[in-house]
């Protein structure tokens, strides 16, 4: 990956590169920051780098052997760990490295992508991915050995947090005694998730959000997306790259989430058991992780509509089909019961991903906040 690939950034990407240069690479890095904002390519941009032997002005040269390996993820000197469970096709309590050739495509097809969108691509279903103990025994003994081919070893940690908890005590002896010529670096999108002994031992990293200016120009070059549009979306994405993409496939859906959200509502308000439980139906056959997408959709088209009463249209972030179901909906979301309502969301979101029964959940769910709407109506 280049530094070339990694969008915005700029001032961020020069620092790193200075401290190559400068031969003032930390032995551990933690870089953080916000979904979407692009923490993981940075980090395999930053060990390319480190690793080129090539010419090596602003970027990494593309042509060297370290480069060339690099490229396809496969570089013998480099390592990762990154968050799995057993699925359909591995049920032998994988390692990390069992999901290598899933990892490498999946990396170098969607760099920004989410965490559920790794449990998505090897088919986790419904449970959570974790880094465990035995994992960081493996990597302890590998990083034991000499580098194969460059001057470093460097182990990428995604999303450290994941980490269980002896492994990232485990971790922690790695960071105080450091085999030599090795470079950790730690990503993670909930930073107050790890151990703070962890944290201590780690160089910050802070990846910010993607600015809108860089989220314009990306999404214009890397995705076609025309001028007035990808202003539009980069306004409503706030920084994130994944959120970005998938508002650029939800514009071009057929606005599905928003009518489901309308009849869950509809049904909800004026009490209707029968047809709520058609939405209901239609929400229970989909995965938990969209399930929780429409919850979050929800939380959000709520907060719009209470954002709508001040008058300040700078502050609403909707799409056209969102602002016309909105001059009528926004009636019913008042100062008193949005946070009621947003708790309500909250907490079914919560329950669903601890796997309760998403269809009392729901029904739940549409029942209380067909309340709140109604209590408020007059
Ligand atoms: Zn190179």
């Amino acid at each position: 990956m280049f530094f070339s690939e990694i969008i915005g950034q700029a001032a961020l990407k020069k620092r790193l590169i200075q401290s190559v240069k400068d031969g003032r690479v930390s032995h551990a890095q933690l870089f953080f920051g916000p979904e979407g904002a692009g923490a993981l390519p940075l980090a395999i941009a930053y060990a390319q780098y480190i690793s080129c032997t090539g010419e090596k002005n602003d970027d990494s040269c593309g042509k060297c052997p370290s480069c060339i390996k690099y490229q396809k993820l496969v570089h013998p000197d480099l390592h990762f760990l990154f968050p799995v469970n057993t699925t359909a096709s591995k049920k032998d309590d994988p390692y990390c490295d069992d999901f290598l050739p899933e990892w490498r495509s999946f990396v170098l097809q969607q760099p920004y992508a989410r965490l559920n969108d790794w449990y998505s691509f090897i088919e986790l279903e419904n449970k959570q991915g974790l880094i465990k103990e035995k994992e960081s025994d493996a990597i302890t003994k590998k990083l034991s050995f000499k580098s194969f081919e460059s001057d470093y070893k460097i182990a990428i940690i995604w999303m450290a947090e994941k980490m269980h908890d002896v492994a990232s005590n485990k971790l922690l002896k790695l960071l105080e005694e450091p085999p030599d010529r090795t470079v950790f670096l730690l990503v993670t999108e909930n930073i107050d998730q790890l151990l703070t002994t962890i944290r201590s031992r780690c160089f910050p990293v802070k990846v910010p959000l993607i600015a809108d200016e860089d989220m314009i120009n990306a999404l214009q070059a890397r995705n076609g997306v025309d001028a007035t549009r990808s202003a539009h979306i980069a306004r409503l994405a706030m920084g994130n790259y994944a959120r970005a993409l998938e508002l650029i496939n939800e514009n071009e859906d057929d606005g599905t989430t928003l009518s489901t959200f309308r009849e869950f509502m509809l049904a909800g308000f004026k009490n209707d058991i029968q047809s709520g439980l058609k939405t209901i139906d239609t929400l229970n056959a989909l995965t938990r992780e969209k399930q929780k997408a429409f919850l979050e959709f929800a939380l959000r088209l709520i907060r719009e509509n209470a954002v709508k009463h001040f008058n300040h249209a700078e502050l609403n972030f909707m799409n056209k089909a969102e602002e016309e179901f909105s001059i009528k909906f926004s009636n019913y979301i008042k100062g008193n019961n949005v946070a009621e309502l947003a708790d309500e969301f909250n907490k079914a979101a919560y329950d669903i991903e601890r796997n309760g029964n998403s269809k009392i959940i729901l029904l739940d769910l549409m029942l209380k906040a067909g309340n709140l709407l109604r209590q408020y109506a007059e």
